[in-house]
């Protein structure tokens, strides 16, 4: 049987802090505010496939009181929730997301993170969907107080044994960053690896 996994987030955009989505550093000149490095469209993400499987959100996963969790990728947080999806015996048939921001475009910016998805996710990049939308000047996004994202996600049982997929392919987070680092030469976010 496919599951689904739908995941929403918001994350105040402040002075000071660096503009992190879909694992890419963006120039603006304000970033999201949070914990971890508020990669509000990752987190979204992780909250559609920790749906999908039946577990708790990201908050319980990873608590914004945990130090270990502070400015940390969420690119590694992802990292762990798919070592989770496939210790389920599960894994991504497609995402489908929508980023709602009045600034930055982030048009430039959507293939750059769809890369990384791809390589995290373990999917071709055709199986991502990132659409970057305003709110026409309307609510929090639209006055640039804050960024909001959705997404969706299909997974399909894998058939193999779960434990055992889990363990292959399983990345410790600061090889996750230099693999992607050196394979898609883009900007991985300069924050610190779980
Ligand atoms: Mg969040």
């Amino acid at each position: 049987m496919v599951r689904i996994g739908i995941g929403y987030d918001v994350h105040r955009l402040v002075a000071g802090r660096p503009l992190v989505l879909g694992g890419v550093s963006i120039p603006h000149s304000r970033g999201l505010a949070g914990h971890s490095d508020a990669d509000v469209l990752v987190h979204a993400l992780m909250d559609a496939l920790l749906g999908a499987v039946g577990e708790a959100d990201i908050g319980n996963h990873f608590p914004d009181t945990d130090p270990a969790y502070k400015d940390v990728s969420s690119l590694c947080l992802l990292e762990q929730v798919m070592v989770l999806v496939r210790t389920r015996g599960f894994a991504v048939l497609n995402v489908d997301t929508v980023v709602v921001a009045q600034e930055p475009r982030l048009a430039p910016y959507i293939n750059e993170m769809k890369l990384r998805l791809a390589y995290i996710l373990g999917i071709a990049r055709d199986r991502i969907g990132i659409k970057a939308t305003t709110s026409e000047y309307l609510g929090f996004t639209g006055r640039g107080e804050g960024i909001a994202a959705q997404a969706v996600v299909l997974l399909a049982p894998t058939g193999a044994e779960p434990e055992m997929v889990a363990t292959a392919e399983g990345k410790k987070c600061p090889a996750l960053l230099g693999i992607i680092r050196r394979r898609y030469r883009g900007v991985v976010a300069p924050l610190k690896p779980l």
